[in-house]
């Protein structure tokens, strides 16, 4: 299932120009991961180059994708979940007595979706400026929009979100160098991307609740609802108690509508995404990679990822064991943990979307021996790649350019035309070079590291 071309793509180049579609800016390398501490608990990747920057990379714009004023129900509406009949409930919390208006709350409709009210015009959320304002700075259709901030947001969130930069946010809104976003304040952005912004519900605990099931059920991070509702809710939560959750619309629709692919990605659960990128990112609602024949977990603790990710990893995997007949080993080393955040022996894998597999061995050899070159099945691992690539959902993989030879190699001698290894291998055009879906990383060299994209509902989720 090939995916259409993505918008504004964060992209990581080597000193040449990108092959894949972003803003064909040349950017500073950055690696997958590298070792932060000796570890028992992972693959080691043996690198000890300093980190590069990752920058991001403007891409072609997204048209705005809804009109001004309509930003708070639109993606809701536009996926079907949701009800427009929805009955506004109470005055919400953030509510102010100042002369402005009551922020609508939303309660469940007969069918348990959540029903959002027709939001007030000055309700916390996204609005597109007087249209004389919605000027391209740079020609790439940008568009300034006016947010207002709830809570648990950050300028740095807001950043990843409007696809903005946190210091210039800061300097159009006037504030120090590290300043907060503070709920209930507005920001004037220039915004490459608008998503709808978060809503508000009041949500009555029902029996056999928790926190961690509420925050399933909205798509929210469950220590975000925790830390908003402190203030009237301790410890575990009750029948009957009332709780404050922002949910994004984005993600609750996508969580709504989940549709899972047939096969065995059929049993990995919805809603589990990525904020953030790869190197400062973390996992929300996590999914585990199910156990299966086809592949063994080296590290269960670490076998968490986002939707998207585990569903595109467990389909690649079934489609390359069906279609090669390989019938070795196949380990996975550490994807995230539940939570995502930084994880031993690695930089990257913090936001469940970056995944170690063991290069696979001659199926004759015993399959708990080293990998070293000589002793991988490189037809095996080119055929698993292409396997993976043809998810649609994967955005690098990382080998070590040295092994990149053998895999070259194994792909000619197999027929592979020339057309598909360039787009696929970086080798023979140097470690350097910013083509290819396969990339060089130094320590990748007894596992390759595949690296999948934001899924579009992971609204706050950076490529790279
Ligand atoms: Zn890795």
């Amino acid at each position: 299932m090939p995916r259409p071309a993505r918008h504004a793509l964060l992209t990581l180049a080597a000193g040449a120009l990108l092959a894949c579609g972003g803003g064909g800016k040349t950017l500073p390398r950055a690696e997958p991961d590298r070792p932060t501490a000796p570890t028992s608990a992972g693959e080691q990747e043996t690198s000890a180059a300093p980190r590069s920057p990752v920058d991001v990379a403007p891409g072609p714009a997204e048209p705005p994708t809804q009109p001004p004023g309509a930003a708070t129900t639109s993606a809701a509406e536009s996926a079907g979940t949701l009800t427009p009949e929805a009955r506004i409930a109470d005055a919400g919390p953030l509510a102010s007595s100042a002369g402005e208006a009551s922020i609508p709350l939303w309660e469940l409709d007969e069918r348990g979706k959540i029903a959002p009210a027709p939001a007030p015009s000055d309700a916390p959320g996204v609005e597109a400026d007087d249209p004389d304002d919605l000027e391209d700075e740079d020609g790439k259709g940008q568009t300034w929009i006016t947010h207002t901030v709830v809570p648990r947001e950050t300028i740095e969130l807001l950043a990843i979100r409007y696809r903005s930069d946190p210091g210039k946010i800061r300097s159009w809104n006037k504030l120090p160098s590290g300043a907060k976003a503070k709920p209930r304040t507005k920001l004037r952005i220039l915004a490459r991307r608008t998503p709808p912004p978060r809503q508000y519900i009041r949500h009555v605990v029902a029996p056999e609740e928790t926190w961690g099931r509420v925050a399933h059920r909205y798509g929210v991070d469950p220590s975000d609802l925790r830390a908003i509702n402190i203030h009237r809710v301790k410890g575990t939560i009750e029948p009957g108690e009332e709780l404050d959750v922002w949910y994004d619309p984005t993600i609750l629709a996508a969580i709504e509508g989940d549709a899972p692919p047939p096969g065995p990605a059929a049993e990995v659960s919805p809603g589990a995404y990525a904020v953030g990128r790869p190197h400062e990112g973390r996992l929300v609602n996590g999914t585990r990679i199910p156990e299966s024949d086809a592949y063994e977990l080296r590290y269960p603790g670490s076998s968490w990822g986002t939707t998207n990710s585990v569903r595109a990893l467990v389909t690649g995997i079934h489609s390359w064991r069906e279609s090669s007949g390989y019938g070795g080993r196949l380990a996975i080393g550490a994807m995230s943990r539940e939570r995502g955040r930084p994880i031993g022996g690695h930089l990257s894998h913090q936001c469940g979307r970056d995944v170690d597999v063991r290069l696979p061995l001659y199926e004759h050899l015993p399959q708990n021996r080293t990998p070293l070159g000589r002793r991988v099945d490189w037809w095996a691992l080119w055929q698993l790649i292409v396997a993976l690539e043809e998810t649609g959902e994967v955005y690098r993989i990382f080998l070590d350019y040295k092994m990149q030879k053998r895999l070259y190699k194994a792909a000619k001698e197999h027929g592979v035309d020339k057309e598909t290894r360039r787009r696929l291998i970086q080798f023979p055009r140097g470690r350097g070079s910013g083509r290819g879906l396969i990339r060089h990383s130094p320590g990748h060299d007894r596992h390759f590291h595949a690296r999948f994209r934001c899924a579009d509902f992971e609204v706050e989720c950076l490529d790279a």
